[in-house]
C-alpha cells in the first residue's frame, strides 16, 4: 500500500478553476475576468517599457548570480520603503524602519504573520475584512494567528459598510491586529475615503489595535503613487507603529518575478536592528534568501530619475485604461442599454477589481451562455476588458439581469 493512500483530495483553487474552464471554452468571444493580472488593450499580458529598460541596464552591468543577503538587496528595500512611506516619513528619516525583501506580497504577508505571531506582545488575533483576498485567511492561520472578521461590504448598496466596520473594530479586543488593504480593496474595489481613514486611525488608536497594511496596488488604483499611499502615510504621521506588505507584481507587472518587501516601523535604529535580526531568523529556515532578478529591476527603476518618471506614467497608463473601462461599462449599461439596476458602483470602485453585484446564478449564466468567466461572487478583473470586448461584455450582463 502507498504511504499516501489516506491523503484526501483538496478542493481546487477557485480562481485557477476559472482559468481551466476558460481555456476549455472554444468560443472566440470568450472573456476571462477571473485572474487579477493586467492585460493591455488587446487583451495581452504586458511587460512595462521601463522594466525592459531596467533589465537591459541590469544586464549591461554584468551582474553575477551570487546569493543575496537573507533580507535581500539593500538598495532595493531602501527604495521600496521610500516609495511607500514617502520622504517625509519620520520613522524612515530617523532610520527606524526594519525591512526585508520578500517573495512578492504573499511572502511579505507571511513573514509579517510569522513575525507578529512570535513577537507582537499583545494579541494573536488578526481581523481581516469580509470579504478579503481569499489567501489572507489560510496565510495568517498558517502563520499561527487567529483570524477574525470585520464587516466591510454593504451588499444592499454595493458600498462600504462603514458603520459595520467601525462597530466591529470598536468591539475587537484591545491590542488585536487589524489587516487593512492600503488601497484598491480586493475583491470589492471599494476603499474608505480620506475622512473615513482618519476616523479609522482614531479607532485604531483608541482601541490600541495594531495596523498591518497590505499594499499590493500602490499606484495601480488611482494612477498616483502618493495618493494610493495616503492611508499608510496618514497612520504613520498620526504616530501609529505599522507593519507593511508591499508587492511590485501589479504596479511594475513583475508578477512572476516575486518582488516585494515586508517592513515594520520601530522606535529607533537600535530597536530596528533587533527587529531586523528576528526577521532574518524567520526567513533563513524558510527559503534562505530571496530571488535577485526582480529586485534588481525594481531597484533600477526606483533609483533612476528618468526611469522613475517614465514608470509613473506607465502605472498611470494602466490605471487610466482600467478607469476608462469602468466608465465605458457604466455608460453602456445605464445610457445605451438601460439595463435594470444601479451601476454607479462600477465607476466609483477602484483598482484591479470590481464587485458587480451579479449573483452566483447570473455569473453561472454568463459563463454558460455568454462565455464570460468571473468568480461566482460577481467579482470581475477590470484588466480583462478592452475596447474589443467591453460592448459584448455589457450586452451579456444586460441579458442575464433582465
Ligand atoms: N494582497 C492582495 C490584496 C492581493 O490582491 C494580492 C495579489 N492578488 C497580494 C496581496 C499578493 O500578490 P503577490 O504575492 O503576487 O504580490
Amino acid at each position: 500500500v502507498s504511504t499516501w493512500g489516506a491523503v484526501p483530495q483538496g478542493p481546487p483553487d477557485p480562481i485557477l478553476g476559472i482559468t481551466e474552464a476558460f481555456k476549455a471554452d472554444k468560443d472566440p468571444r470568450k472573456i476571462n475576468l477571473g485572474v487579477g493580472a493586467y492585460r493591455d488593450e488587446h487583451g495581452k499580458p504586458y511587460v512595462l517599457q521601463t522594466v525592459k529598460k531596467a533589465e537591459e541596464a541590469v544586464a549591461s552591468q554584468g551582474v553575477d548570480k551570487e546569493y543575496l543577503p537573507i533580507t535581500g538587496l539593500a538598495e532595493f528595500t531602501a527604495r521600496a520603503a521610500l516609495l511607500a512611506y514617502g520622504a517625509e516619513s519620520e520613522p524612515l528619516t530617523k532610520g527606524a524602519v526594519a525591512i526585508t525583501q520578500s517573495i512578492s506580497g504573499t511572502g511579505a504577508l507571511r513573514i509579517g504573520g510569522e513575525f507578529l505571531a512570535r513577537h507582537y506582545p499583545h494579541s494573536k488575533v488578526i481581523y481581516v475584512p469580509t470579504p478579503t483576498w481569499g489567501n489572507h485567511i489560510p496565510l495568517f492561520r498558517d502563520s499561527g494567528l487567529e483570524v477574525r472578521h470585520y464587516r466591510y461590504f454593504d451588499k444592499q448598496n454595493v458600498a462600504l459598510d462603514f458603520e459595520g466596520l467601525k462597530s466591529d473594530l470598536l468591539s475587537a479586543p484591545e491590542g488585536a491586529i487589524v489587516l487593512l488593504h492600503a488601497c484598491a480593496h480586493n475583491p470589492t474595489g471599494i476603499d474608505p475615503t480620506p475622512e473615513q481613514w482618519e476616523a479609522l486611525s482614531h479607532i485604531v488608536k483608541e482601541k490600541k489595535l495594531f495596523p498591518f497594511f497590505d499594499m499590493a496596488y500602490q499606484g495601480f488604483a488611482s494612477g498616483d503613487i502618493a495618493r494610493d499611499a495616503f492611508a499608510l502615510r496618514h497612520f504613520v504621521a498620526q504616530g501609529h507603529q505599522v507593519a507593511l506588505a508591499q508587492s511590485f507584481a501589479k504596479n511594475m507587472g513583475l508578477y512572476g518575478e516575486r518582488t516585494g518587501a515586508f517592513s515594520v516601523t520601530t522606535a529607533d535604529p537600535e530597536e530596528k536592528a533587533r527587529v531586523d535580526s528576528q526577521l532574518k531568523i524567520i526567513i533563513r529556515p524558510m527559503y534562505s534568501n530571496p530571488p535577485s532578478h526582480g529586485a534588481r529591476i525594481a531597484s533600477a527603476i526606483l533609483g533612476d530619475q528618468a526611469l522613475y518618471t517614465q514608470w509613473e506614467s506607465e502605472v498611470k497608463g494602466m490605471a487610466d485604461r482600467i478607469i476608462s473601462m469602468r466608465e465605458k461599462i457604466y455608460n453602456i449599461l445605464t445610457h445605451d442599454l438601460k439595463t435594470p439596476g444601479e451601476w454607479g458602483h462600477i465607476k466609483t470602485q477602484i483598482g484591479m477589481f470590481s464587485y458587480t453585484g451579479l449573483n452566483p446564478e447570473q455569473t453561472q449564466a454568463l459563463a454558460q451562455k455568454a462565455h464570460v468567466y468571473m468568480t461566482k461572487d460577481g467579482r470581475i478583473s477590470m484588466a480583462g476588458l478592452n475596447a474589443g470586448n467591453v460592448e459584448y461584455f455589457a450586452a451579456s450582463v444586460d441579458a442575464v439581469v433582465r
